[in-house]
């Protein structure tokens, strides 16, 4: 190979330009001086229990910090009750009547509850679980809906101290099943039914199915919603709102230690068997408090947030749930799909509610794209005053639509980076501060070390790739797998050490040091002994004004090790042909360098993503190496893969 190559895969940032802040922005944020970031790096513990005081402490803490690698303590001998947090304390102040969600149901029913409605709804459900049986230090498996039982059932949990283990309610029987074992929960709460885009899924079933193959759960109580039939067992089952109905809403909370357990949540499983991430209530709290302060910008007795995930996600627990609620913020929370009952819902929905702030996925955005500016352009989206994006990397042509269409140019963009594992925002831009680079998720926030190293660990120079590493604990961190430390330490400890957290993902550092997502470490292909990320390729296949959505896989190749197949959905009014695959190839190796260029194009009417939206590289490489298909079980689409088997026209 020539040298040529190699110089044009080191020219890779498809976007130079920087979006500042804008000025009338930068003058009302929350982090407004840029010295935060020397501060908290001069004394980064005095930095995280500068945030921890934010919070009301029942006790105070001894001590800030105890760091036994890989283990971490925060706020030792604290005490704290997270739901006190995110409720009484605002109601106390004379916050009782600001309304906590607005909730909107799929049909499109409506109802809000206020901080005191919330947590009189948060007592009797907690009296109800005592009288179940339930005690601190239970799991409590949560089974539900987008609906406001489900954040209630959740503070319910920690405001006697049980551990909430919540599972996306598009997850199936079986996965419900594994998690329940895992975590040994003995109470479900689940719904008659779920609404999915205008049809009904039937949730009781499911969870009927689970408690038949396994025989842990002595209790189950069931939200009525759609009101389709369900058996309901005598003595196991119980409706909702007869026995939390009938509850007193008192229900002091419990001082529980910083370091107790707060919930279990299951990774995604995009890499393998879904880990039960423990989150303990101190430092989590404190980190996602902060973190919703300083990158949403949240300024409590005027914005509407919006994040439009499933609280079935890490995102909905941080995000939806206890940042927000810690913060005094009014959300919104939605039921169903963001394009239902027509592609603009959630644009309707923006405009309606007079949202200010919105959160959501790349996915969610390029899906929105494929509908063309239009759609946003028909409603009224001034209120719109900051937008955020997470769950993978966001490309420049998804970021500047966003900026464009949804914006007006108006709205800074918080391209944030983290994980189920870190609890918390880890890599971002701080809005009021920070010269976003589209496609880029800038710099560890304040407390954060992160650090792009190579092979050996030594951290890489800037313009180099390498892994992703945090080589400094943090309060959101988890602190095991749940009954497996030993898959902790060799997971996340391991690779480069016991003290150096290796996320999976691989980053880039840019000339100025900032920092550029590649998308997981698995993901990254070695073609003629060059790593090439699959993110670089899609995002460069994107570029293409043809292309809506691609995605890009290695495939074992004797001569190269490994070829380039690529996925592509075009944009509606093109059609898929032999000149077109060769065009997309030709514009990939003119963007990136030859050697990216793909070997094959193949064009498909969708991609196999995930419950939380993300592609299955996984399954597209066993597509292109025609091998049978692994683990579906977590697949949203499992349909597409026999359409993609089928409708899959080879180009190039
Ligand atoms: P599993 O670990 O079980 O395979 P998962 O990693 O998909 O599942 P999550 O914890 O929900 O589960 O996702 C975290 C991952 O999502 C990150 O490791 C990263 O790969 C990706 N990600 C999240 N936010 C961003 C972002 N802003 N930019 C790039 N990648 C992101
Ligand atoms: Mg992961």
């Amino acid at each position: 190979m020539s040298a040529e190559p190699e110089a044009a895969i080191e020219n890779l940032y498809l976007e130079q330009r920087t979006f500042p802040p804008p000025s009338e922005f930068a003058a009302q944020a929350n982090a407004a001086d840029a010295s935060i970031y020397q501060r908290a790096e001069a004394d980064w513990q005095g930095w995280w229990a500068e945030q921890a005081g934010h919070l009301r402490w029942m006790r105070g803490w001894d001590t800030v910090l105890e760091w036994t690698p890989p283990h971490a303590r925060w706020f030792v001998g604290g005490q704290l009750n997270v739901a006190d947090n995110c409720l009484d304390r605002h109601i106390e102040a004379g916050h009782g009547d600001q309304v906590a969600f607005h909730w909107e149901g799929e049909p499109g029913d409506t109802r809000s509850l206020t901080y005191a409605q919330l947590r009189d709804e948060v007592g009797r459900c907690a009296n109800a679980l005592q009288q179940l049986g339930v005690g601190k230090g239970d799991r409590v498996n949560i089974y539900l809906p987008m609906i406001p039982e489900l954040p209630v059932a959740m503070l319910a949990c920690a405001r006697i101290g049980a551990i909430h283990s919540v599972v996306f309610a598009g997850f199936s029987s079986r996965a419900l099943v594994d998690r329940i074992e895992d975590a040994d929960a003995r109470t479900l709460i689940t719904a008659d039914g779920a609404f999915r885009k205008g049809q009904t899924v039937p949730l009781k079933d499911n969870a009927d199915a689970a408690m038949q193959q396994t025989s842990r759960i002595g209790a189950c109580l069931v939200v009525q919603r759609t009101g389709e039939d369900v058996t309901m067992r005598d003595g196991r089952d119980h409706w909702y709102h007869e026995l939390v109905g009938g509850q007193s809403t008192d229900c002091p909370p419990q001082a529980m230690d910083a370091e107790d357990p707060l919930y279990i949540l299951y990774t995604s499983g995009t890499t393998g068997k879904p880990k039960g991430i423990v989150h303990t209530t101190g430092g989590y709290l404190t980190h996602v408090t902060a973190t919703t302060r300083l990158v949403f910008d949240v300024k409590p007795d005027t914005d509407v947030y919006w994040c439009a995930a499933d609280i079935g996600w890490v995102t909905g627990h941080s995000y939806i749930v206890y940042g927000p609620l810690a913060n005094r913020v009014t959300s919104l929370l939605y039921e169903g799909a963001p394009d239902h009952p027509a592609p603009d819902r959630l644009w309707e929905m923006v405009a309606r509610h007079r949202a200010t702030i919105l959160y959501t996925a790349p996915t969610a955005i390029r899906a929105f794209m494929k509908h063309g500016p239009e759609l946003p352009a028909k409603h009224d989206l001034s209120s719109l005053r900051l937008l955020g994006t997470v769950g993978e990397p966001i490309n420049p042509e998804a970021w500047t639509w966003y900026h464009q269409h949804v914006g007006a140019g108006r709205c800074p963009i918080v391209d944030t980076w983290w994980q189920t594992e870190t609890g918390g925002i880890m890599i971002t831009p701080l809005p009021g501060l920070t010269h976003a680079k589209p496609g880029s998720a800038m710099r560890a926030f304040p407390g954060i070390k992160a650090v792009v190293v190579d092979e050996q660990g030594q951290p890489v120079e800037r313009g180099q790739g390498g892994y992703l590493t945090i080589q400094r604990p943090w309060p959101g961190m988890l602190r095991t797998i749940w009954g497996d430390d030993q898959r902790y330490r060799d997971t996340y400890w391991s690779r480069f050490g016991p003290d150096v957290y290796f996320a999976g993902d691989g980053a880039k550092l840019d000339e100025d040091g900032d920092i550029w997502l590649l998308g997981r470490v698995d993901d990254v292909m070695t073609v003629a002994g060059h790593r090439i990320s699959t993110t670089e390729v899609e995002s460069a296949l994107v570029d293409h004004p043809k292309v809506a959505e691609a995605a890009v896989t290695g495939r074992q190749d004797p001569t190269t090790t490994e070829a380039i197949a690529a996925f592509v959905i075009l944009r509606a009014g093109y059609e898929p042909s032999d000149e077109l695959a060769a065009e997309l190839r030709e514009h990939v190796a003119a963007e990136i360098g030859k050697l990216a260029r793909p070997a094959n194009v193949l064009f498909t009417p969708d991609l196999p993503k995930t419950r939380s939206g993300k592609i299955m590289r996984r399954l597209l490489k066993d597509l292109a190496e025609g091998r049978e298909l692994g683990d579906v079980t977590t697949l949203a689409n499992a349909d597409i893969v026999e359409s993609i088997k089928q409708h899959t026209t080879a180009g190039g």
